[in-house]
């Protein structure tokens, strides 16, 4: 009953996943899964609070062990979840935030059906582009690799559970959405399965 949610928020670069879900973690409700990954750190990162930065071999003695709770080969780099953080959060009632790609998403659906995957897009595609140009942090190469992957990645959109739109300045629109179907989610029949049998039982 008072286990947390697990919640898959995935979106294309652009869509301001980082900001979104910085606004959900400033309650004590929500948790952050830190990956594990084989990728460098980029400037400002941080060891343990952005990621877990491991060794190609220690990546793969924790597949062997099977401590992810999933994982995928992005850009030559791994990256995967921690099996035991997400669980123990889980388990201490924190809606535990998982910020991964679509096809990380889509394998915690088949090992944990209880997931809830939610897309967080641009508005448009061509809103998308203009924000990647906009920021001119990146080469153009970088960009049309990303846009590329948004092409590959959107019809994986049908498996998901919610679409959340981040028009401009709409972060707090969007974390307020994700905050309602957390909400609506935690109330749904199927999470409560024995409800009926415990209302007679319970004094
Ligand atoms: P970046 O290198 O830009 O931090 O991340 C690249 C992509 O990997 C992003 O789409 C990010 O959401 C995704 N990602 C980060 N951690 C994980 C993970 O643990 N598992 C999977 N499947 N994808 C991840």
């Amino acid at each position: 009953m008072n286990k947390g949610l697990l919640i898959v928020v995935s979106g294309p670069a652009g869509s301001g996943k980082g900001t979104v879900n910085g606004k959900l973690l400033e309650s004590d409700a929500y948790a952050f899964s830190v990956s594990a990954t084989t990728r460098a750190p980029r400037p400002g990162e941080v060891d343990g609070v952005n990621y877990h930065y491991v060794t190609r071999e220690d990546f793969e003695r924790r597949i062997r062990a099977k401590e992810m709770l999933e994982y995928t080969e992005y850009c030559g780099n791994y990256y995967g979840t921690p099996l035991r953080e997400t669980l123990e959060a889980l388990n201490a009632g924190k809606n535990m935030i998982l910020e991964i790609e679509v096809e990380g998403a889509l394998n915690v659906k088949r090992v944990y059906p209880e997931a809830v995957l939610i897309m967080l897009l641009p508005p448009s595609f061509a809103v998308q582009e203009a924000r990647l140009r906009g920021r001119a942090t990146e080469t153009e190469e970088k960009i049309l690799e990303r846009l590329e992957r948004t092409r590959a990645e959107l019809p994986e959109l049908s498996h998901y559970d919610y679409v959340v739109y981040n028009y401009d300045g709409g972060a707090d629109t969007c974390a307020d959405d994700i905050r309602a179907i957390v909400r609506a989610e935690r109330c749904a029949v199927r999470r409560h399965r024995t409800a009926a049998a415990e209302y007679f039982e319970t004094h």
